[in-house]
C-alpha cells in the first residue's frame, strides 16, 4: 500500500516513516526543501531507499500547498498528516502557527478528496493540547474532553496559541469529515509531550525539537545550579510507541472515525532527572541533586484504554 506522510522532516514523522518502510509500504513524504528530502532518504538503508520519495511543499499556510502532491502521486491509499508548528517561540501568532495548523490540515483533506478518491483514510497528529481544559479540569482525561480555549485567548495569551492551533485543527478536521461527507474517513491520535530518540537529521542541538528541550538542557547541567522549570504538563508518551500508533490507525479498520489519547503515563521534571541518575549515571555531575518534585497530589487521572484495545499500543514506561 502507498502512503503520503507530510513533514517528513520532524521528530515524530521520522519513527513513522521507519516503521511503514520495515513494513514494506511504500512512502511518498513532503519537506520544504530539497536539502531536507535528501537527508531523509540518506539515512535509510538501499533495500528502504527503494520505497521512499519526496516532494518539496510549500508553507502550511497556504491553503493549497499540498494540491500538487496528492494529484501527482497515483494510488495513494492512506495519509498521515504530522505536518503542523511546535515551536518554542514565534512571532507572529497567526502567520507563524494558527494558519499554519488549521490551514494545513483542511488543505491536506480537501486535496484527498478532490484528488485521490481512493483514499481509505487520513490520520491526523493532534495533541493533548486539544483535549486539556485548564479552567474546569476532569478527574480524569479522556478522547471526550476538549480543550475550551477561544480564538481571541490564542492571539493574546501566547502560552495558549500552540494549544489553540491544535485545537482549532482538530475542529476543523472534524468538521470537514461531517460537512464535506468525503469517502475517506480519518482518526486523530492525541499525544502528550513526546520525548525519546532522535531519528530525523538534526543540524545541532539548538534545532531539537520543542518537546525534548527540557531533557537536553537538563542533561546539559542548566539546572545543576538553577531550580527546574515548572513541569506544565504531567503527562507523556515514547516517540516510537507514538509512531506504531499512527501506522496501526491506517492498519485497523476499527480506528477509523475515532480519537485516540495516546498517552503512556504521569512524570514530572524531577522524575526525568532521577531517571536519568539512573540509566545515565555519568551524567550525574550534570544534574540537579535535589531538585523541587512540583507533581501535585491531586494530579489529573488518564485514560488510555481505547489505545490499548484497539490500537493494540502496550506503552514504554518513563
Ligand atoms: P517537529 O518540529 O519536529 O516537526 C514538525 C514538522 O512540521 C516538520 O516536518 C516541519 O517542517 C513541519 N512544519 C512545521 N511548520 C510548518 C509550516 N509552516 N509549513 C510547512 N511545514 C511545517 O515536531 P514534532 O515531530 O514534535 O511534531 C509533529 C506533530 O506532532 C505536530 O502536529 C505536533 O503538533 C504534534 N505533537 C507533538 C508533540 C510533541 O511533544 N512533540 C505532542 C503532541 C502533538 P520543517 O522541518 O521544514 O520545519
Amino acid at each position: 500500500a502507498k502512503v503520503l506522510l507530510t513533514g517528513g522532516s520532524g521528530f515524530i514523522a521520522a519513527h513513522i516513516l521507519r516503521i511503514l518502510l520495515e513494513r514494506g509500504y511504500t512512502v511518498i513524504t513532503t519537506v520544504r526543501s530539497q536539502e531536507k528530502g535528501d537527508q531523509i532518504i540518506k539515512a535509510q538503508t538501499e533495500t528502504l531507499k527503494a520505497k521512499l520519495s519526496y516532494a518539496i511543499v510549500g508553507d502550511l499556510a497556504q491553503k493549497d500547498a499540498f494540491d500538487a502532491v496528492v494529484r501527482s502521486s497515483p494510488e495513494l491509499d492512506y495519509v498521515i498528516h504530522t505536518a503542523s508548528p511546535f515551536l518554542a517561540k514565534f512571532e507572529d501568532p497567526i502567520l507563524d502557527v494558527l494558519e499554519p495548523a488549521i490551514n494545513g490540515t483542511v488543505g491536506i483533506l480537501r486535496a484527498v478528496k478532490e484528488y485521490a478518491s481512493q483514499v481509505k483514510r487520513v490520520v491526523v497528529t493532534s495533541s493533548f493540547a486539544a483535549i486539556v481544559n485548564t479552567e474546569s479540569p476532569p478527574k480524569v482525561y479522556d478522547e471526550s474532553s476538549w480543550n475550551p480555549v477561544t480564538w481571541n485567548e490564542a492571539l493574546s495569551d501566547t502560552s495558549k496559541t500552540y494549544r489553540g492551533s491544535k485545537t482549532f485543527a482538530e475542529k476543523a478536521a472534524w468538521g470537514f469529515l461531517g460537512k464535506e461527507k468525503p469517502s475517506f474517513d480519518i482518526t486523530t491520535i492525541n499525544p502528550p509531550l513526546v520525548y525519546g530518540p532522535i531519528a530525523h537529521h538534526l543540524e545541532n542541538l539548538d534545532r531539537l525539537n520543542t518537546s525534548n528541550l527540557n531533557i537536553r538542557d537538563i542533561i546539559q547541567g542548566k539546572y545543576k545550579d538553577n531550580p527546574l522549570p515548572p513541569t506544565g504538563t504531567f503527562l507523556f508518551t515514547d516517540v516510537r510507541d507514538l509512531a506504531l500508533a499512527h501506522v496501526r490507525a491506517i492498519e485497523v479498520p476499527e480506528a477509523g472515525g475515532k480519537r485516540f489519547f495516546l498517552v503512556a503515563g504521569h512524570c514530572s521534571h524531577k522524575q526525568i532527572v532521577d531517571g536519568l541518575r539512573k540509566t545515565h549515571p555519568e551524567l550525574s555531575s550534570r544534574l540537579p541533586e535535589n531538585p523541587r518534585d512540583d507533581f501535585p497530589a491531586d494530579v489529573y487521572g488518564y485514560d488510555n484504554s481505547r489505545a490499548r484495545e484497539i490500537l493494540g499500543i502496550e506503552f514504554k514506561p518513563l
